[in-house]
C-alpha cells in the first residue's frame, strides 16, 4: 500500500501542473496513468502540433509542453503509475482508498482527479473470442519488441502505429501487415518504406482484408482474413497485433459516485472540490458555468485545488499564502540554492 498526501488521476498537462502546485506547498503526490506515457492529450493526440496560447510561451508543441512540465515538477521526485487505470476509490476513516486494475492500492487524503476526457483506450478487434487470448496471444501494445523475436506476427490497421511496428518488428520477425483499405492512413514515408519492404520480402501486406477467425487453444496457431468478396486465406501465426486507434472512456470514473453532467464532474470554483470531500477535479473533466477547455483554465484549477488539498494533507497546519519569488521554504522545496 502506498500513502500519499494527494493522489493525481491522469498525467495530462493539468494534472502535472498540479503536482508542481502541490509540491510547492510542501505535498507529495503519486500520479497514475492509464496511458503507456505522460502526456495527456498532448502526446497522444498532438505531440508535433503547434500550441499558441500557453501563457509567456509564444509557441511550443504537445510533446514539448509536456517536457517543460516534466521539467518543472524534477525537484519533487514525483512517481508515475503508467499503464494502470484507477477502478475503485472507497472512504476509510479520513483517507481514500483507490485500488487501479493492477490492484496497486493507494491510501490519501485527497484526490485529484484530472482525467481529460476518460482513459484513453485501445479498440480491439469485434470478433468472437478474441478477447480470451488478450494479453497473451493479441496485443494493442508493444512494451518489449524482444518478445516477438524470430516469431509469426500479424499485424492489423493501416495508421502510423501499424505502419511503424510493422516496419520495426520485420527486422527480427515474420510480418504479414493486414489492413481493410488497399491506400494506409500512416504518413506517406511509412507507406511507401511498407512497399519497399514487401518487394524485398522482408514483410507481407494483405489488402483489403480484415480478421475472420482464429484459431487456437491456449495460444493463437492461425488466423483466417477475408476480402469484400468472400475470398478467406488463412495465416499461421504467433501473434496478432492490433492497432486500431484509441478510444476514450470516462470508464471507471461513473461509479465512484460523483455527480456527473454530460459525462463532466461538477465542482466548486472556489476550490475545485466534487460533491465529496477530498475528491477534487480539474482539467476537461470538471465543469462549472463558463469553463473553457483551455489548458490554461487546467492550470489555474491545479492550483486552488492544490491549496485545498492542504487542509485535509495538514489538519493540525495552517496553509501560508507565498510567492515563489520570496519565500525561501518553497525556494528550498525546489532546490535552489541562493548565490
Ligand atoms: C487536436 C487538439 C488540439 C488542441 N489544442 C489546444 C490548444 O492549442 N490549446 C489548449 O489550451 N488546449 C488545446 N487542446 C485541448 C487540451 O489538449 C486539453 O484541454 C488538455 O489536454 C486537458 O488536459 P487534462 O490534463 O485535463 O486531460 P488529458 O490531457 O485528457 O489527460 C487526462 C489523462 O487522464 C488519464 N485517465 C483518465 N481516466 C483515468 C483513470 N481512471 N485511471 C488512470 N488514468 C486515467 C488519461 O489516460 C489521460 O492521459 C487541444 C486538444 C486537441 C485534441
Amino acid at each position: 500500500m502506498i500513502k500519499t498526501d494527494v493522489l493525481v488521476i491522469g498525467a495530462g498537462p493539468v494534472g502535472l501542473f498540479a503536482v508542481h502546485q502541490l509540491g510547492l506547498i510542501g505535498l507529495k503526490a503519486e500520479v497514475v496513468d492509464n496511458l503507456d506515457k505522460i502526456g495527456g492529450q498532448c502526446i497522444e493526440l498532438y505531440p508535433d502540433k503547434p500550441i499558441y496560447d500557453i501563457p509567456a510561451l509564444p509557441e511550443c508543441t504537445g510533446e514539448s509542453l509536456t517536457n517543460n512540465l516534466l521539467e518543472q515538477i524534477k525537484p519533487f521526485k514525483t512517481n508515475f503509475h503508467l499503464n494502470e487505470r484507477v477502478e475503485q476509490i472507497i472512504k476509510e476513516n479520513n483517507n481514500w482508498k483507490i485500488t487501479t486494475n493492477k490492484k496497486k492500492i493507494f491510501l490519501a487524503p485527497n484526490i485529484i482527479i484530472a482525467g481529460g476526457v476518460g482513459s484513453f483506450e485501445p479498440r480491439k478487434f469485434s470478433l468472437e473470442g478474441a478477447e480470451k487470448f488478450e494479453n497473451k496471444s493479441i496485443f494493442y501494445s508493444i512494451k518489449d519488441k524482444n518478445n516477438f523475436k524470430n516469431k509469426k506476427i500479424s499485424i492489423f490497421g493501416g495508421g502510423d502505429s501499424a505502419l511503424d511496428w510493422a516496419i520495426e518488428l520485420s527486422k527480427l520477425a515474420e510480418v504479414t501487415l493486414v489492413h481493410r483499405r488497399n491506400e494506409f492512413r500512416g504518413v506517406e514515408s511509412s507507406g511507401n518504406k511498407v512497399k519497399e519492404l514487401e518487394k524485398e520480402g522482408k514483410l507481407k501486406i494483405k489488402t483489403p482484408f480484415q480478421i475472420n477467425s482464429i484459431e487456437g487453444k491456449e495460444n493463437i496457431t492461425s488466423i483466417t482474413i477475408k476480402d469484400e468478396s468472400g475470398k478467406i486465406e488463412k495465416i499461421s501465426t504467433d501473434y496478432v497485433l492490433g492497432f486500431f486507434g484509441l478510444i476514450m472512456k470516462l470508464g471507471p470514473i461513473v461509479e465512484w459516485g460523483l455527480n456527473l453532467e454530460k459525462k463532466t464532474i461538477p465542482v466548486n470554483t472556489e476550490n475545485f472540490q466534487t460533491n465529496k470531500e477530498g475528491i477534487f477535479a480539474i482539467g476537461d473533466i470538471c465543469s462549472y458555468p463558463g469553463k473553457l477547455k483551455l489548458i490554461l483554465s487546467g492550470f489555474h484549477e491545479g492550483a486552488l485545488a492544490a491549496r485545498a488539498c492542504f487542509k485535509l494533507a495538514r489538519p493540525n497546519e495552517k496553509y501560508r499564502f507565498e510567492f515563489t519569488t520570496t519565500s525561501k521554504s518553497v525556494q528550498d522545496r525546489l532546490g535552489i540554492t541562493k548565490k
